[in-house]
Parts: C-alpha cells; structure tokens; sequence
C-alpha cells in the first residue's frame, strides 16, 4: 500500500484550478471570469462593519439556516424574475419565490456537490453534455456517482432530441445543464428546459447552472420562470460572477422546498460562517451597484465577439461574461505568448480553442495588442 491510503481512482490526479499568478507578475488576468470591477468605497465600509457586527458573536454558532440570508436571496431572485418579465406574461405571484425555496452555500460548487450528495451516489448516474464545465465528473467522482457524458452539435448547442433519448436510456438522478454554458458561452434555449424536465420525471432532478445567467443576452430566458411547471427543477447561482463577489464563497438555489429539506440532511451543520452571512446580507444590499457593470460587460463581450470574428477566428456565440475562440494548431503556445505578454487567459475546452474573460476596455485593449502581436503570423 503506497501512502497515504488514498482512493483509488483519485492515486494521480491533480487538483482543479487555473493557474493564479500574482497581479503584479500578470496585469491582465482574464482566466477565470470573474468580475472586473470591484465594490465602491460604501459598499467596503457597510461589507466591513456588517463583519465587525459578526466578529463580536463569533464565539457563538452562525444560524444553521442562515434564515435572514434565505429571506434576502428570495427577494433579490424574486426581483430579478420579475424585472425580467418585461411582456407580464407571469403575475408576480406565480414568479415569486419563497425562502423555503431557496438554498445556499460556500460557492455553487458546493451546492452542486451537495445535490449530488443527496440525489447522486452508488447505484445512480448524473448526466450532462460536453464540452462542459470540468467540475462536474469531479462531483460525480467524489460522490461515487456514476458518470455519462452526451455531446453537443459543433457548435455546441443541444441536440433536443438526442438529450432526451441519452436521459430516458440512461435514467440519470441529476441532469447538469449549465445556461450558459462554460467554457462554450452557449445559452439553452427556452424549451430544453422543460424538455428534459419532463424526461427526467420524479427520478431525476434538472439542474440548470445559472452561474452566469445574469449575463445572457436579451430575449433569452432564465430557468426561474419554470419552477412553478417542473417540481424536478433547480436553478442554482452564484455571487461570484455578476454580483462581483467571488472572494465571498456564496453559490445558492432555488427549487421545490422539498429538495431544500432534503440538501439539509447532507449538509454540514453551520456550513455557512457567520461571516459569510453577513458579509452576503451586506453585498445583497449593495445589489444594484455590485450588479452595475453587467450592462457595459455585456457590451464589451458582445465588442470582442465582432473583433475576433473581424479577425477571422472561429467564435463560439456567447450568453456569458467570456468567450471560447480558436482554432488554433497549437493553443498552448498562443496561451503563452500572451502570458509572456502580461495577459492570462485560459487554455481550456476542446483542442484547438482558447476562453478570455471579458475584462474592462483597457484590460480588453490589452488582450487584442497581445493576441494579434502573438498571433501575427497565422495564416
Ligand atoms: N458553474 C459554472 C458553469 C462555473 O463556470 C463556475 C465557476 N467557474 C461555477 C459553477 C462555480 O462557481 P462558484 O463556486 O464560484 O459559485
């Protein structure tokens, strides 16, 4: 027995995570698509005084189930639900969520480990499509769920009919379906949703990963809307891409008040610090200025699209606040030479392509001086 007495299928495998170098070696770090823009100097002072508040409990136990954080997290979904539904075509009844139906944790990472926990393991299989986000077999992996992976058409949106066929041969417990999706940008459309709901009936859940569902373009619905027609439907979140709070480690759901009670029976108790609350609560009532850039980033993400295919590269439509290009013959010498140039990218996704985050116009203007200086001989 080789030491220590790890798993076996985990004997070898390194851990996930984009290289982070520090911002004074690479200026321009637009690898793992967070929000450029940082919180204004009020939105620091309430953040700080809200931890403050925390820090004189600490020797007690946060709220176990972050009741206030829950209350705050249905309001801010049950706005944004609303707000978009600018055609009335749902009465804010119908489209309004309840605390009960909301669920959070460190990160949507964990909230998907979590629903694999109580909806995957031995015996069970999660499914999603590739090329998708790289987490998660990992969650799969861990759990000891089994994994079966479908594929998208080339240009990597969902073939409805082969999805639905792959769910009712493969009777997966949980369906991933990140909208949009990473690292490709492609949104789903509106009725994949309750397509796959309906496949997947009472035996399975639909987890439709709306990491970056703030940033989709006008027109595109979010899964929100359907949680009142499919009770096997999760749409999870996270604070870490628009809300500009990826330090903060806050992911989140909304589902059935079932599928809530039943993430409690895995979760850890006092999963969620005391900190963490309050520091979210506080960021939550910042919401407006957090979420700010949204608008101008869409901008911007829309503005590269139109300059890299200018450029005569391959693009990959996007819904996100990042993009996937190529082709290239060798992707890691390009991510190179823009590294050597001060610009961290992201070399993942199918062989041949390329994902930047969509940074701030100067940061932008930076990437295309590096790209087209590295790229100039391509044919
Ligand atoms: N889903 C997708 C599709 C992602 O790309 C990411 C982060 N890269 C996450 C979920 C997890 O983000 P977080 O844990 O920061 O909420």
């Amino acid at each position: 027995m080789t030491f220590p007495p790890l798993r076996d299928e985990l004997r070898g495998i390194e851990p996930y995570g984009a290289p982070q170098l520090p911002i004074d070696v690479v200026p321009v770090q637009l690898n793992v698509n967070e929000n450029p823009y940082g919180p204004s100097a009020a939105c620091i002072a309430d953040i700080a005084a809200s931890a403050a508040e925390a820090a004189a409990t600490l020797n007690r136990y946060p709220d176990r189930e972050f009741v206030a954080l829950r209350e705050a997290l249905a309001s801010y979904l049950t706005r944004d639900a609303v707000s978009r539904l600018a055609g009335a075509r749902t009465s804010t009844t119908e489209s309004s969520i309840a605390p009960e139906q909301v669920w959070a944790a460190n990160g949507s990472n964990e909230v998907m480990l979590q629903l694999l926990q109580a909806f995957g393991g031995p015996g069970r299989t999660a499914v999603s499509f590739a090329p998708t986000y790289s987490m998660y077999p990992e969650y799969a992996r861990d759990t000891n769920t089994r994994w079966v992976a479908g594929h998208r058409a080339e240009d990597f949106s969902l073939d409805l009919d082969a999805a639905r066929d792959l769910v009712k041969t493969e009777q997966p417990s949980v369906i991933l379906l990140p909208s949009p999706n990473n690292p490709t940008g492609t949104a789903l459309p509106p009725e994949a949703v309750g397509v796959l709901c309906e496949a997947a009936g009472d035996e399975g859940i639909v987890v439709v990963d709306e990491a970056y569902g703030e940033f989709r373009r006008s027109g595109v619905p979010s899964a929100l809307e359907l949680l009142p027609s499919y009770r096997n439907l999760v749409v999870t979140r996270t604070m870490s891409k628009a809300f500009a709070g990826a330090g903060l480690r806050l992911g989140y759901l909304a589902a059935a008040p079932e599928i809530c009670d039943a993430i409690r029976v895995v979760r850890l108790p006092y999963h969620l610090s005391a900190v963490t609350q309050a520091v979210a609560l506080a960021a939550l009532r910042h919401a407006p200025e957090l979420l700010g850039k949204v608008d101008e980033l869409r901008a911007e993400r829309d503005a590269l699209v139109d300059w890299l295919r200018a450029e005569a590269y391959d693009v990959a439509d996007s819904d996100a606040n990042f993009v996937l290009f190529g082709r290239f013959a060798d992707r890691h010498a390009v991510w190179q030479g823009l590294l050597d140039r001060g610009v961290l990218i992201r070399e993942t996704g199918p062989d041949g392509w390329l994902r930047v985050s969509v940074g701030t116009p100067d940061e932008m203007a930076a990437f295309r001086a590096a790209l087209t200086d590295v790229d100039g001989e391509r044919a």
